[in-house]
């Protein structure tokens, strides 16, 4: 039985054609024509002024957080529910994160847990120098009234979209509603250069900033100068060859995750006990993975359980992202909750679970992903799989 992987790099074929034309004409080092038409086309199809295209989207979070001038002693909050490269680079800047809560209308940043934050934060005079807001799983974050509160302090944000390329709020690009947003290209992402990201803003001296940063920060002189600490950050134009015809392929990527997200809901929907992924009114998310919850009362079966099972059946499955104030690593930070006396991320983690999602997943291996969902958890209402 062949393994179904969560979600896995789906292939357009007209990779190798920009792949031969950059080998073709030498163009093999870092940068080139393909890096440059990869920048304009991301800007054109997110709606921003302009992109820079980099080794990784926890790069171009690194360079976004850098560019804000976040340092030594500086605090930064960040989305609790999410993977570690949303907060790692805060430390690599030598600054603090401050978690926040998720809500139950998108599973993102709480902007009630963000308020409580920012009140407290302005009355100790420690307000964070950027928001650093998750659209998790590709479904965007209440945008509104997240800005609208950071607006009154006064803070940037910056959107990690390294989930949600494509997806939108109100009709609008993730990723640019922010002073910064920052997409990744990463191989188990809903478009890949097999590794690399993107950095997109409205600002252009911030981006022109970036791309010197991400090139050793060396000054425009015939030897080689340097007045401050840079990066080797910037994709090489092979990679952007990959990800110029991996681009063109998004919008329908993006509609077979969601036809996926949707058959499971519809033939896995009604079991008692599941609930997936809400979708937020006014959004459209690209569904980058397929997300339930099991509800322990109604049904005996858990996360684990399931996965365990669904492993046995050489399928893929995972828990949702371990929220980061639970992360040994990142035990001494501050987590701000969204209920009066419960972290909505923590019961997400303890009741979520992601399923096989990736656009090139078969009618055929759908129906085994959602046969095997069943069977689980029909053998688990008799006992047999309390092992
Ligand atoms: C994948 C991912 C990143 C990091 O992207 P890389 O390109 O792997 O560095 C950052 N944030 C989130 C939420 C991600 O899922």
């Amino acid at each position: 039985m062949k393994k179904i992987l969560l979600s896995t790099p789906h292939l357009t074929g007209n990779e190798q054609e920009y792949i031969n034309h950059a080998i073709e004409s030498n163009w093999v080092a870092p940068l080139g024509p393909n890096v440059d038409s990869f920048e304009k086309e991301i800007a054109d199809y997110a709606g921003s002024k302009g992109a820079v295209a980099l080794s990784s989207g926890t790069a171009a979070i690194h360079l976004a957080l850098n560019l804000l001038g976040v340092g030594k002693g500086d605090i930064v909050f960040c989305s609790t529910l999410t993977f570690i490269a949303s907060a790692n680079p805060i430390i690599y800047q030598g600054a603090t994160p401050v978690f926040i809560d998720s809500e139950p209308e998108t599973w993102n940043l709480s902007p009630t847990a963000l308020e409580k934050a920012l009140i407290e934060a302005k009355k100790n005079n420690k307000l964070p120098k950027a928001v650093i807001v998750v659209h998790l799983f590709g479904q965007p974050a209440k945008l509104d009234e997240i800005i609208s509160i950071c607006s009154h302090y006064n803070i940037p944000i910056i959107e990690d979209a390294a989930e949600s390329m494509g997806s939108l709020y109100k009709g609008k690009q993730t990723g640019t509603f922010g002073e910064f947003g920052i997409y990744s290209f990463n191989g188990n992402k809903i478009i890949t250069t097999s590794g690399g990201g993107a950095l997109v803003s409205d600002d252009i001296n911030a981006l022109n900033r970036a791309r010197f940063l991400a090139s050793q920060a060396r000054e425009p002189e015939i030897h080689y100068e340097h007045k401050y600490i840079g990066y080797n950050y910037r994709m090489s134009n092979i990679l952007a060859g990959i990800g110029r015809a991996q681009l063109k392929g998004l919008d329908e990527r993006i509609h077979l995750r969601r036809n996926i997200f949707e058959r499971y809901e519809e033939k896995l929907g009604s079991i008692k006990g599941i609930k997936f992924m809400p979708e937020l009114k006014d959004t459209k998310s690209n569904r980058w993975l397929t997300a339930f919850t099991i509800n322990n009362t109604d049904n005996s079966m858990s996360p684990s359980k399931l996965i365990r099972f669904l492993s046995e059946q050489n399928i893929e499955a995972r828990p949702i992202w371990k929220p980061l104030h639970l992360q040994p690593v990142f035990k001494d930070c501050q987590c701000y909750d969204h209920f009066e006396k419960e972290n909505f991320s923590v019961s997400l983690f303890n009741s979520g679970i992601c399923i096989p999602s990736g656009s090139n997943l078969s009618f055929d291996d759908q129906d085994r992903v959602i046969e095997n969902i069943k069977k689980a958890i029909v053998e688990d209402s008799y006992g047999k799989n309390d092992r």
